[in-house]
Order: structure tokens, then C-alpha cells, then sequence
């Protein structure tokens, strides 16, 4: 039986907001987003208070999973932040929309407060849409867990979260006994991803800053057990959403994908600045789909015009840290949901993101100690 807004709204009767009246009468709740069991909604409320509505926020979690049917919840604390006001580092790059919500994660130092269990966190940018960042954090995920870490995998890309599809699994997280998402094990990963929760018909609505919102709650709530590193695929671009996913997770370096294509390099080029602009180190830029290997006579082209992002790195002054060739068994075995450093580990490619993650990992220790 499907679940209702109606059945929604009656549950929240029995929660006040701290001033004690009733939540669903106080103005503060976002539209509510019911569909097939799963329950999506945000509260929103002035960041100087937002500790004292946690507990509200808790309540009010409890009670919607109290309704029989409902299988996953969502309730986001979200802030407004005062035009004019402070932000918590300072930036937003020229030309980007103002961000208008965020989250009350911070601790005492004002930077974002770690994750339970979790070491350290990297982020897989992209300064745009289709350059195989979501393939390039699944194998690298994949070859950090070859070198011996305990890895988990974050799919964040609230506008086309793939990661289902590229191991295979489209199944709904159980929860465990604190309430929190149990991250679906997969090739020795633990991995989540907002396309568990979200269908591909959910409203645009929930494509903006409310997802965003859930899913920096998505870092916390969930139960990832004790992680050496937590590798978090971000949406593809530069704007408000990357940013404030930037911001609002206690990331300790970042690794950017690009294809060798100048267009591509520009857009990785903002993302460079992006991270320096809310202090994440950058650990180094990828070059994927750098040429093309005929499987058949193994002679090598350049189609993109190879090397780009080597040439980019060192103008930027980050690391470089290698090229990953546009291959057909890549693309088919992504595809499939059968990563390539899983299904092929002896494959060449396999090496190539093996030697990736170890270049990461090398990068990360000095930051991560640091941070
Ligand atoms: P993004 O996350 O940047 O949108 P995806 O990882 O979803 O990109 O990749 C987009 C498409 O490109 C997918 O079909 C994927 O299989 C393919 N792809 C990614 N990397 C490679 C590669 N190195 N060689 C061949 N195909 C690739």
C-alpha cells in the first residue's frame, strides 16, 4: 500500500518544534515527498538554531518510520543562511548561485565534524558530465581495497547516480538497530548511493538542494563500519551542489577526472579552483579515456589529443597521476556492473587503476595526517 502525504502529515502530529508547537503547523517543512514507501522531507530553520532542532529532526524521522509501509526516510535538517551572512570558508567561486541551504554538521573548529568509522574521505570530481568519473571512482574504490584498505563508495551525483547500475545492484539499504542505511556490500566495498532511494521519476525538486541536503546526511546516517578511506563520487560540475557537498563533508583531498579534450581540461581547471577555494587539497587530476588501444592490432591512437591533463596538472601545479585509455572491455564491463578491476583484475587496466589508487593513497597519507 502505498504511502501517503496525508499519513505523513498525521505522524508528525505527536512532534513540536522546540517552541512547542506543532512541527507540521510552524512553517518550517519542506514539500513531502512520498513515493513507493519511501519518505523524503526537509526541515528548515535558521542555522544559529539548528542544534536545538536536531532532536526534533530525530523525532520526527522516528515517527514517519513508525508508518506502516514506510521503508526508507529522509529528513534534512536544512538552514537558510542569511544573505550577507558568514560562511563557514568563505568562498563562492565568481558566478556561482548562492547557496541557500546547509547542514549543521560542523564541529567545534568549523570544519565539517568526521565521520563515524570513517579515516579519511576523497572526493571524484569532474568539472562536467560524461568523462567517466563515476567508472573512475568504482575502480579506483576498487583498487584502494586491492592495497589492503577497507573501502567504502558514496554515490553522490544527485543528477544521475550511477552506481547502481555499475555493480548490478538496485536494492533498498535495511536498516540496522540505531536506524541507520546498512551501505550494500559489494565486491568487498561498502557502498551507497542516492539511486537506492531515488527512482529516475522522483521530481526535479529533489534533484536540488534538498537532495543535496540528504545526502550530506546520507554521510552520517549511514552505517559504514570502520573505513580506511571513503571515496565520494560527486555530481558532475562546479556549481552550488558540488560546492556545498564540498563544504559539508569532512573531505581530506580530492582527485579530478578529465578526458584529454581542451573543453574538458577547462572545466577540470575550475575544479581545481574550486577545491582551493574551500581549502581541500587536490591530490591530482586523471586523464581518462586519454587513447584509444585497437584491441585487434594493438596499435594506439590519440583521439582526444592525448596528454592534455599531464600538461594541465603542471600548470596548476597539482599532481598528475595517470591515464586511463578510452577501452571498449572498460566500457562494457562498467556497463555491465562488472568493473574492471573486478571481473579483469589481471588485465592491464586493472594495473593501471591499481597504480592509481596506490599514487592516491600516497597522496593522501600526508593530508589525511594533517587534517
Ligand atoms: P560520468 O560519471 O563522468 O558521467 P561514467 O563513469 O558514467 O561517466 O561513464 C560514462 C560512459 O563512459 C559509460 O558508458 C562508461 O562505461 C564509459 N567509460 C568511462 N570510462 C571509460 C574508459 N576509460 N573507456 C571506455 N569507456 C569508458
Amino acid at each position: 500500500m502505498a504511502v501517503t502525504k496525508e499519513q505523513v502529515l498525521a505522524a508528525l502530529e505527536a512532534v513540536n518544534t522546540p517552541q512547542g508547537l506543532p512541527l507540521a503547523e510552524a512553517g518550517v517543512l519542506s514539500d513531502i515527498v512520498a513515493s513507493d514507501g519511501k519518505v523524503f522531507f526537509s526541515i528548515n530553520v535558521d542555522a544559529a538554531e539548528a542544534q536545538a532542532w536536531e532532536p526534533v529532526r530525530a523525532k520526527a524521522d522516528a515517527a514517519v518510520r513508525q508508518i506502516a509501509g514506510v521503508t526508507t526516510t529522509l529528513v534534512a535538517l536544512t538552514a537558510e543562511r542569511k544573505p550577507g551572512g558568514s560562511q563557514r570558508q568563505g568562498v563562492q567561486p565568481a558566478g556561482a548561485p548562492r547557496s541557500t541551504h546547509q547542514h549543521s554538521h560542523a564541529s567545534a573548529s568549523g570544519r565539517p565534524a568526521p565521520i563515524r568509522g570513517v579515516a579519511a574521505v576523497i572526493a571524484v570530481a569532474s568539472g562536467k558530465g560524461g568523462v567517466g568519473k563515476s567508472t573512475t571512482a568504482l575502480n579506483l574504490a576498487l583498487g584502494l581495497r586491492d592495497l589492503g584498505l577497507r573501502v567504502g563508495l558514496l554515490d553522490a551525483d544527485i543528477y544521475g547516480p550511477s552506481v547502481p547500475r555499475l555493480i548490478g545492484v538496485q536494492e533498498r539499504p535495511e536498516l540496522d538497530g540505531e536506524k541507520r542505511m546498512i551501505p550494500i556490500a559489494r565486491f568487498g566495498l561498502a557502498i551507497m548511493s542516492i539511486g537506492f532511494l531515488v527512482s529516475d521519476d522522483m521530481p526535479m525538486i529533489w534533484r536540488g538542494p534538498m537532495i543535496m541536503s540528504a545526502i550530506t546526511q546520507m554521510l552520517r546516517e549511514v552505517a559504514w563500519g570502520k573505513l580506511d578511506v571513503l571515496v565520494i563520487d560527486l555530481p558532475p560540475g562546479t556549481g552550488d551542489a558540488q560546492l556545498t557537498l564540498s563544504q559539508q563533508a569532512p573531505i581530506n583531498g580530492a582527485v579530478i577526472v578529465s578526458t584529454p579534450q581542451d573543453l574538458a581540461l577547462m572545466d577540470a581547471r575550475r575544479g581545481v579552483m574550486m577545491f582551493r577555494q574551500v581549502n581541500i587539497p587536490v591530490l591530482g587530476l586523471i586523464e581518462n579515456m586519454s587513447y584509444f588501444q585497437c584491441p585487434d592490432c594493438g596499435t594506439r591512437s590519440d583521439i582526444f589529443g592525448h596528454g592534455g591533463a599531464r600538461i594541465e596538472a603542471e600548470r596548476l601545479g597539482v599532481p598528475f597521476l595517470g591515464e586511463v585509455p578510452l577501452d571498449l572491455e572498460i566500457r562494457a564491463n562498467s556497463d555491465q556492473g562488472t568493473p574492471v578491476v573486478e571481473s579483469m583484475p589481471d588485465s592491464a587496466h586493472a594495473k593501471i587503476y591499481r597504480e592509481l589508487a596506490g599514487r592516491v593513497k600516497d597522496a593522501l597519507e600526508p593530508v589525511a595526517a594533517s587534517a
